[in-house]
């Protein structure tokens, strides 16, 4: 019983070094974990690249969104959401104040 006490306890060790291993390393890369900002000098367009993932403003129907892509082996995925600070809807607030 006290072998088996002894084993389990070296391979929960071993198991933990491990989890630890990996939570040091899988962040080292600062190229990925760092916002890179771009702007395009034609459009002005400016592009934040964050742990793979490209974002871009893009205005639609009067407001403004995030736009996020991220390329995989196998092609693109996207989502958008409503930008919180949207300037359209800031401008409406502002104008129903007054
Ligand atoms: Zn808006």
């Amino acid at each position: 019983m006290q072998k088996i006490r002894k084993i389990l306890t070296v391979i929960l060790g071993v198991l933990m070094l491990i989890a630890i291993a990996v939570a040091l390393v899988s962040c080292d890369d600062a190229s990925y974990t760092e916002t890179q900002v771009t702007e395009n000098p034609e459009t002005g367009e400016i592009t934040y690249t964050a742990r793979g993932v490209k974002f871009h403003v893009v205005e639609i129907d009067g407001c403004e969104y995030i736009m996020g892509t991220r390329m995989y082996s196998d092609g693109e995925a996207g989502y958008m959401s409503h930008k919180g600070n949207c300037k359209y809807c800031e401008e409406r607030r502002r104008a129903e104040q007054y």
